[in-house]
């Protein structure tokens, strides 16, 4: 029983997922003792082709610290997207047509090797890829220079890491902020999300993202009602909103409401299993009445992905630069 629920859940996870997690698998055997990056090189039909980690070239000793060190260090180490693409060589793999999976944009001296391999397509972890600073940000503009020149296809993948461990124990639920996509609410359109919105009422109105960039979308009242000073109501949107799993709706104000009118939000997360009504909780922080209209904006929704981590107690914390300063305690406003 256990081992059919593990193979189903298995099964569900998606090929960028499932490559992304091999790219930091993979770098896990890299020699060098900072940095850790992994590349997987995929054919057409999901086969892997080659992978590679950032490390010292075969059969050069490992054990001279000096190597390890910047600058010297850049002298003596291969990159991983390099790596697995002599890696291939080495057996005689073509990666004409292929696509590679890694942690961020390669540096220059890869890109040309990408290039001249014939993989057309590079996948990179977004949220690596936003840590890179200095020279490498020297090497990445130029990269995504020459792939766009030369018809390299970039793609930033946001998905989540598989957690092996717990597979290994059989503790894939849906719950624990596992990597598996629910099947029924998650659905992909290339890199972007899509989110299932229902009509609770005939005038409701649905939100949209009224411009490409905008964090929330605007929610509309569904009934016309008056906010007295200092009352607080539940306003009715009409609408239910169906989630992905790790994922929550946060409840923000309209800043033209809460600046003109005194009008605020509150009590505003909205987990992923809620499938009932939105109901807006505002109050009137003004003097004066507040008057809201059917199908007027009352709040904004934000959507946002949450992790899930699992909780341990613990006698001792790790010590941190800022220790036991409290609140406020950053600096004078
Ligand atoms: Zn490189």
């Amino acid at each position: 029983m256990v081992e059919k629920f593990r193979m189903e859940k298995m099964s569900t996870i998606n090929w960028d997922d499932y490559f992304m997690s091999m790219v930091y698998l993979i770098a896990s055997k890299s020699k060098d003792k900072r940095t850790h990056i992994g590349a997987v090189v995929v054919g057409p039909d999901n086969e892997i082709k080659s992978t590679g980690y950032n490390s010292f070239v075969r059969r050069l000793r490992d054990d001279i610290p000096e190597r390890q060190e910047k600058p010297e260090k850049y002298f003596w180490f291969e990159h991983a997207e390099r790596n697995a693409v002599y890696n291939a060589t080495l057996i005689g793999t073509s990666l004409k047509g292929c696509k590679m999976y890694t942690n961020g944009i390669p540096c220059m001296d890869c890109a040309r090797g990408i290039v001249q391999s014939g993989i057309n397509e590079v996948i990179v972890d977004r949220e690596w890829n936003n840590g890179n600073q200095g020279e490498d940000l020297e090497h990445s503009k130029r990269t995504l220079r020459m792939f766009e020149e030369v018809g390299v296809k970039v793609r930033y993948w946001e998905g989540k890491l598989l957690n092996i461990e717990k597979f290994r124990r059989g503790e894939v639920t849906e719950k624990a902020g596992s990597p598996v996509n629910s099947e029924n609410n998650v659905e992909k359109m290339g890199n972007k999300l899509k989110i299932k919105i229902k009509k609770l009422h005939p005038e409701a109105i649905i939100p949209q993202y009224a411009h490409p960039g905008d964090a929330g979308m605007d929610l509309f009242s569904v009934e016309d009602l008056i906010l007295h000073p200092g009352e607080r109501v539940g306003v009715k949107t009409g609408i239910s909103i169906e989630l992905p799993e790790n994922y929550v709706s946060l409840i923000w104000d309209k800043s033209g409401n809460a600046l003109k009118s005194g009008i605020k939000t509150m009590a505003g997360v909205l987990d992923s299993g809620y499938r009932g009504e939105y109901i807006i909780v505002l109050i009137n922080l003004s003097g004066k009445d507040f008057e809201i209209k059917k199908g007027q904006k009352v709040a904004q929704v934000l959507i946002q992905r949450v992790e899930n981590p699992e909780i341990e107690e613990a006698g001792e914390l790790t010590d941190s630069s800022r220790g036991e300063t409290g609140f406020g305690a950053s600096g004078a406003f």
